[in-house]
């Protein structure tokens, strides 16, 4: 998310990739979104919890993002305070910029405040920077999931996916770890070219991706299917995304990352990211598959909803 237009890469597919047709929302109180922020794009709380509401989901995780050098700021507090004012609508996770000497005590009193998760780890930090494996040192004690963001890139953030991450997962076995945005998709292929060729390769999957195998080899780690580059990775080549879905289903967590104004598009061009998703799921997955990614991962995931 960004809360300023100038501020971050967004994670969104040129090209209305996120175009699927309008269609009624999933009348499934049972939804949950695992991926959502406040002030995206300046939405306020009460529009976000509108989000939460006329997508059909019963409750959302809110993820702050702390990141004091790009000026991006919605802070753990306001995720609270936020659980606070909505107790049966908002998950808080939490999160703080790891470039400030005093995280670790942060991170802590955030997890006696009643927080059940990390992220969105987001900030322009190498993957292998001696402060993320702090962090996950820390957060593996209280066994949370962290939600990254893999962005490959001089402006990208937690570089070198296919370098570090899997020391990561053998050494952290109890975080569970969530994959998201560009890197982590565009790795959904074999094939996926330089971060500066393309964020959002398009076109067939070619079998073999390095996302694909750590899903399958590794238990403590997951894929929410948030955001353009969530839709885009799915809807490149259907019969691949049919088999995919069908492998992982215990491993995929519904989720927007999107930030349009009520569940159904308003203020965003190219749809409701939830939304679309909802429509392309509904065509390549079963329903057992389904209620899997739009609930049960979430809630096996965070011991209880
Ligand atoms: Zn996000
Ligand atoms: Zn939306």
């Amino acid at each position: 998310m960004t809360t300023t237009a100038a501020a971050v890469a967004l994670d969104r597919a040129p090209n209305g990739a996120a175009g699927a047709a309008e269609k009624p929302a999933v009348k499934s109180a049972a939804m949950i979104d695992f991926h959502l922020h406040i002030k995206h794009f300046n939405r306020n709380l009460p529009a976000t919890i509108a989000h939460i509401e006329g997508l059909g989901c019963e409750k959302a995780v809110l993820l702050p993002l702390e990141d004091i050098a790009s000026g991006l700021l919605l802070t753990t507090d306001e995720v609270l305070d936020a659980h606070r004012q909505y107790p049966q609508r908002v998950i808080p996770f939490c999160q703080v910029d790891l470039r400030r000497d005093d995280f670790e005590r942060r991170i802590r009193a955030y997890a006696a405040a009643g927080c059940r998760g990390y992220g969105e780890q987001k900030q322009h930090l190498p993957l292998n920077d001696s402060r993320i494996a702090r962090m996950l040192e820390v957060i593996s004690e209280f066994g949370w999931p962290c939600t990254f963001h893999f962005q490959d890139g001089p402006k990208g953030f937690n570089q070198g996916i296919e370098q570090h991450l899997e020391a990561l997962l053998k050494r952290f076995r109890r975080v569970k770890f969530i994959g998201h945005a560009q890197s982590w998709w565009s790795h959904i292929s074999a094939d996926a070219p330089p971060p500066e060729v393309s964020l959002y390769p398009k076109g067939p999957v070619k079998p073999g991706g390095l996302t694909d195998r750590l899903l399958a080899d590794y238990e403590n780690t997951y894929a929410d299917l948030s955001a353009g580059s969530g839709y885009l990775a799915l809807s490149r080549d259907e019969p691949f995304a049919a088999d995919f879905v069908r492998r992982h289903r215990r491993k995929l967590l519904f989720a927007t990352d999107c930030p349009c104004h009520n569940g159904n598009g308003a203020n965003w061009k190219g749809g409701c990211f939830g939304r679309n998703m909802i429509s392309l799921l509904e065509r390549i997955a079963d329903a057992g598959t389904r209620a899997d990614i739009f609930r049960n991962n979430a809630t096996r995931l965070l011991g209880s909803a």
